[in-house]
């Protein structure tokens, strides 16, 4: 498989074709293409010597995606489906008007990317995890699925969610090579504080991503605010109880004089007795996070259920007394369930991708 040139930075492509002895301003060009210009192919980079495009040819491919199915919504959130060369899919999910979650304008494009093809940490009400996890995404593969859904939506992307399928904090280096591309000049050039990385609290890597010098945002899957319910759910909490999650975030703040979000997926019976509310209000109030509160919506194959809307609204209620920025959130998509933690890996053989491929669905 020849590798991507949208998963190589601009100082790895000068040196590269040093090496092999095209000059290295080149690169500018070869990007400016890539990231820019957006061709059909390499072929069609016209202003490069056609030896050049010719040893381009040999020796990268472009797209890692093949787009192969977009499911629209009611309320015009858009579900892109992609094929990788393994055969594999993935999906992004494109939300227009993002309600303020994460520093958006109500006329924006936020996209929900994701970082693995399936995950590991099987967090118990979580689609994502039901199917195990398959392997990473390569750095191309995360950075595409934000240049190639702006070429098929026709539209710039504003802010970006690292909370689609995998654990993105699992997959680092190519996480960050990714943001590296995305944020660069050269590159996306999408401002890191447009980034958001959703964690289920894998504390060295937060402590990490507290020292990288980008301005990205951090949102912890938190939905529990004690190791008795959060042992529960999430057996990640087993390998970082708590007690280190909440130490590293307040390295986070230390690190990053920068808000935090917390996301509480309400699961009916499970996580939703309003004594975590009132313990959840301190560990917010202590990291001055705010807490996004999402009802839980209904994976099928899995039993939890989502509470009463009024319930729902005391729990936000005991967090804002406390002084707490607190929403709750009636996502966007759920009608193709297409919130947090509800893209799955499904057998479904539907004509016009393939019959019997293995595809993503919610
Ligand atoms: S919530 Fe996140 S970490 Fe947990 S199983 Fe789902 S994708 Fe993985």
């Amino acid at each position: 498989m020849k590798p991507s040139l949208l998963g190589i930075t601009k100082e790895e492509l000068a040196a590269h074709l040093a090496e092999h002895g095209h000059p290295a301003y080149r690169a500018d060009q070869i990007l400016d293409w890539v990231w820019k210009k957006r061709p059909a192919s390499i072929d069609a980079m016209s202003n490069l010597p056609k030896a050049l495009r010719a040893y381009l040819e040999e020796n990268f491919s472009l797209y890692p995606l093949t787009p192969a199915r977009e499911l629209g919504s009611t309320d015009t959130t858009r579900k892109m489906l992609y094929k990788l060369h393994d055969g594999r899919y993935i999906e992004s999910v494109l939300i227009p008007a993002n309600p303020a979650l994460y520093g958006g304008r109500a006329d924006r494009l936020t996209l929900c990317v994701s970082s693995q093809v399936g995950c590991a940490y099987g967090c118990k009400f979580c689609a994502s995890g039901l199917a195990g996890f398959t392997r990473n995404l390569t750095a191309a593969e995360i950075a595409a699925q934000v240049l190639q859904t702006e070429m098929l939506a026709g539209d710039r992307i504003d802010n970006l969610v690292f909370m689609g399928m995998g654990e993105p904090l699992a997959n680092s280096k190519n996480l960050l090579q990714a943001i590296e591309l995305i944020t660069s000049p050269w590159g996306l050039n999408l401002g890191a504080r447009h980034l958001t990385i959703s964690t289920s609290g894998l504390v060295p890597q937060i402590r990490e991503l507290a020292r990288h010098p980008r301005q990205i945002r951090l949102a912890i899957s938190l939905h529990g605010a004690t190791d008795a319910v959060r042992d529960q759910i999430m057996p990640v909490n087993k390998k970082y109880p708590t007690s280190q999650l909440f130490e590293a975030l307040h390295d986070w703040n230390a690190q990053k004089k920068q808000h935090l979000t917390l996301e509480y997926i309400l699961i009916q019976g499970i996580n939703d007795d309003l004594e975590q509310a009132r313990i959840l209000a301190t560990h917010a109030r202590s990291f001055q996070a705010k807490v996004n509160l999402i009802p839980y919506n209904t994976v099928e194959g899995l039993p939890w259920k989502r509470p009463e809307i009024s319930h729902c609204q005391a729990f936000r209620n005991i967090l804002t007394k406390a002084g707490v920025t607190a929403t709750l959130r009636l996502e966007k998509g759920h009608d193709i369930e297409a919130a947090c933690g509800q893209l799955r890996l499904i057998k479904e053989t539907e004509e016009g991708i393939g019959g019997n491929a293995e595809m993503l669905k919610s």
